[in-house]
């Protein structure tokens, strides 16, 4: 470990693509700091999806698709999302890039100029477990009114207890819980009934889980072992490192990572990659 001082604040680069980073981030209900110094020349660039280069569900614009072609230049970057591959990719219009997709269920990379899905994990849900417990959810946290269906479960296994329903309003969605301070509020029991699976507090009103060993540290540690990257010379930017966030498991997992407040600042943030 080199010596750092802890006035800085920001992300910051020594040497040719050498990555310091130190940042702190604070909200309402969760803080933490993050220091990595790291002297390893980074190769691997991993980025999340929603918050991150898009609003949330929103198409990827042309300043964004820009900076992905910029980074794109100098490292090999890819997406590592919650949603589904082809859903990344009809977001991102097109954009030709290898897709970790569900946490790491399912994977896509561009072959002959297509796109193509490499692997798709799935799992066996136990149905009627994930009806009761939700049930008991919604009734103690008074979320009993929902529009739709009270869960999604996916094809690959993984399931979205969405609390507003799966027909609610997109503005309803929007407006539910920009803080994500009612979710949070719920999680650490969420977690304590759902044993053996990754609870994530996803999207603007629901809960993703996955099967335990699918979450995007160890799909990027995957990825990197298929392709020879070692953890040190990867990095992660996302938007959602806090507690049960889709991100958090880069931050526990000790991956060096660019924590991102604002996807309309995300070319500022990543500026010194391309210096
Ligand atoms: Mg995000």
């Amino acid at each position: 470990m080199m010596a750092y001082s802890r006035k800085y604040k920001q992300v910051f680069f020594a040497g040719k693509r050498n990555v310091f980073i130190f940042e702190k981030c604070e909200n309402k209900t969760w803080q933490y700091e993050v220091i990595v110094l790291s002297l390893i020349m980074k190769r691997l660039i991993g980025l999340d999806l929603d918050g991150t280069l898009t609003q949330h569900r929103s198409p990827l614009d042309a300043v964004h698709r820009e900076l992905l072609d910029a980074i794109g230049g100098k490292y090999k970057i890819i997406i590592v999302a919650a949603g589904n591959a082809p859903r990344v990719f009809a977001q991102m219009g097109q954009y030709p890039i290898d897709i970790i997709a569900n946490y790491g269920m399912q994977e896509s990379r561009m072959i002959d100029g297509k796109f193509t899905i490499v692997r798709d994990d799935k799992v066996a849900v136990d149905r009627r477990f994930f009806i009761s417990e939700t049930d008991y959810l919604r009734r103690k946290y008074g979320y009993t009114d929902y529009v739709g269906d009270s869960l999604e479960f996916h094809e690959s296994g993984m399931v979205t207890f969405p609390l507003l329903g799966t027909k609610a309003d997109i503005n309803d969605k929007i407006a539910f819980d920009p803080d994500r301070s009612k979710r949070r509020l719920m999680y650490p029991e969420v977690k304590e009934l759902f044993k053996g699976w990754s609870v994530f507090v996803g999207g603007t009103s629901s809960f993703d889980f996955t099967p335990e060993q699918y979450n995007k540290y160890d799909a990027m540690i995957h990825y990197g072992a298929e392709h020879g990257y070692s953890r040190d010379e990867m990095l992660y930017v996302g938007d959602d490192f806090g507690d049960g966030g889709g991100d958090s498991d880069i931050r526990l997992g000790g991956m060096d990572y660019i924590a991102v407040e604002d996807y309309r600042k995300l070319a500022e943030k990543l500026k010194y990659l391309l210096s």
